[in-house]
């Protein structure tokens, strides 16, 4: 879709710190960081939010977000993964995405952006 800035991301014609892909989506990391290794899944196709995904697509984006688990446990050591996900009011990107949020024990996080962009280069090091 023209003018989706995710779009243009999944498909590759603006630059992203990807971190996984397949035909279907693209991970890469959230530029507004919640916490250290914060992840976005995004479906290749445009569909703006959870009730224009085909269900097929919904249950490939959790398989992969399983698989994002993993690698963030074993590169980035983290103690959880909260898993979000906006639709209509409060969404501020309208092309569906999935939020992969990780934990720190003792973080207290509240899911407001915080300032971690400057771990974001580092992180990707990490993670690619
Ligand atoms: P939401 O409120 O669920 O629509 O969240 C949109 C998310 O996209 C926010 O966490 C932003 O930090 C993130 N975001 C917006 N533009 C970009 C971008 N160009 N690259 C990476 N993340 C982005
Ligand atoms: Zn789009």
């Amino acid at each position: 879709m023209d003018n989706c800035i995710f779009c243009k991301i999944a498909n590759g014609s603006i630059n992203s710190n990807t971190i996984y892909e397949d035909d279907l989506v693209r991970v890469f990391m959230d530029a507004n960081p919640v916490s250290i290794g914060h992840l976005l899944i995004v479906p290749k196709k445009h569909y703006e939010n959870i009730l224009d995904m085909p269900n097929e697509l919904l249950m490939h984006e959790q398989i992969v977000a399983k698989k994002m688990l993993n690698l963030l446990k074993d590169k980035l050591n983290i103690d959880g993964l909260t898993l979000t996900q906006n639709n209509l009011y409060g969404q501020e990107v309208k092309h569906y995405h999935l939020h992969l949020i990780p934990r720190y024990v003792n973080d207290n996080i509240d899911f407001k952006h915080e300032d971690n962009k400057s771990t974001i280069n580092e992180t990707f090091e990490k993670l690619k």
